[in-house]
């Protein structure tokens, strides 16, 4: 006879996620409280989140500031609401702890656009290069890489490199164009792109534009360049949050992922949020990734201790150096941590 834990092992190796019943009535926020204190777990969640999840978490932020709270957690497990690449990055940062991730489909079109394997060979043909990662990538191509960066700090890691150093940016194409036009420096970037702000349209900017003529377009760079032209202000998640506190605008045109609004509307609740549509029939660009985290499936990732973000021993020690630079770089820039 199986006992409860082996069940939902079973079914995680199956489906990537405990589907199992949760008790009808259940109070999910008291309970995840509970679990929470029981097991010194500590809830770490990204902006894109849903906001009911974003409301119990212990550390809602962008990747630049989940890293840096991986890394000096002193809690005993980490729970990771966001995708699989952050979750990983935790783990890499905390080999002996162990990481939960509610859904272990949770992954990312950006990352999948760069395939560890294809990366090296890309890779080992220009050997002089110096190669900078977006954080938004797997550990294996972290592992390949020689400094990670995020949306918060690309810009400082690349400006303080020497001007004759070559260099390969991975994975976002539309991140390193625009890292590249605002240092001036010429980098090899490779094809990769997400699809939630790739397919963000210039046409209905615009005509929110003429709509709301006082409101200011924020956006984050992942988008293309087309996009980022309409853009009065382009930055971080936590970067444009701080925009919107800190300008005196009554309304924003929000071109990113809408999980966002819910952390703007908190800090600033008498000022509008307008997010940005995409080029289809949708009225807005949800990450189905991040989305797949749901309350049930942290209750029931934080009872189990399932599923678990595992990397091969290996992998986090390669990956961990670059990552660490980015780290040191940033306390050195004075960005948190
Ligand atoms: S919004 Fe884009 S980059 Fe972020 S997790 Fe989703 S697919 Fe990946």
């Amino acid at each position: 006879m199986q006992t409860d834990f082996e069940k939902a092992l079973t079914q995680v190796g199956k489906k990537g996620f405990l589907d199992l019943d949760v008790p009808a009535g259940l109070d999910l926020v008291a309970e995840i409280a509970r679990l929470k204190q029981e097991k010194n777990i500590v809830l770490l969640a990204h902006y894109y989140q849903e906001s009911e999840i974003q409301e119990i978490a212990d550390y809602i932020g962008d990747s630049l500031g989940l890293a840096q709270a991986a890394a000096k957690t002193d809690a005993d497990m980490i729970l990771f609401a966001g995708v699989h690449f952050m979750a990983e990055t935790a783990k890499i940062l905390n080999p002996t702890k162990k990481v939960l991730l509610p859904d272990l489909n949770a992954g990312c079109s950006l990352s999948d656009s760069c395939p560890p394997p294809i990366f090296k060979t890309f890779r080992e043909a220009h050997p002089d290069h110096l190669v900078i990662s977006y954080i938004n990538c797997s550990a294996g191509i972290k592992a390949l890489s020689d400094i990670i960066c995020t949306s918060s700090n690309a810009q400082l890691i690349v400006d303080s490199l020497p001007k004759d150093q070559k260099i390969i940016f991975a994975p976002d194409k539309n991140l390193g164009a625009f890292i590249s036009k605002q240092t001036g420096r010429e980098m090899l970037l490779w094809n990769g792109a997400c699809f939630v702000h790739e397919i963000f349209s210039r046409q209905r900017i615009a005509q929110l534009k003429i709509r709301h003529p006082n409101a200011p377009v924020i956006a984050h760079p992942e988008c293309e360049e087309g996009v980022l032209q309409q853009a009065d202000f382009i930055g971080s998640t936590t970067q444009m949050i701080k925009y919107t506190m800190d300008t005196p605008a009554q309304e924003f045109i929000v071109v990113t992922e809408p999980g966002i609004l819910y952390s703007m509307q908190k800090e600033s609740p008498h000022k509008m949020f307008i997010s940005a549509p995409p080029d289809n029939t949708c009225a807005c660009n949800n990450c189905p990734h991040m989305k797949l985290n749901t309350l049930e499936k942290v209750y029931l990732a934080m009872q189990y201790e399932l599923p678990e973000v595992t990397i091969p021993q290996e992998l986090m020690t390669s990956a961990l150096q670059p990552l660490q630079r980015m780290l040191d770089l940033s306390k050195q820039f004075g960005l948190g941590g």
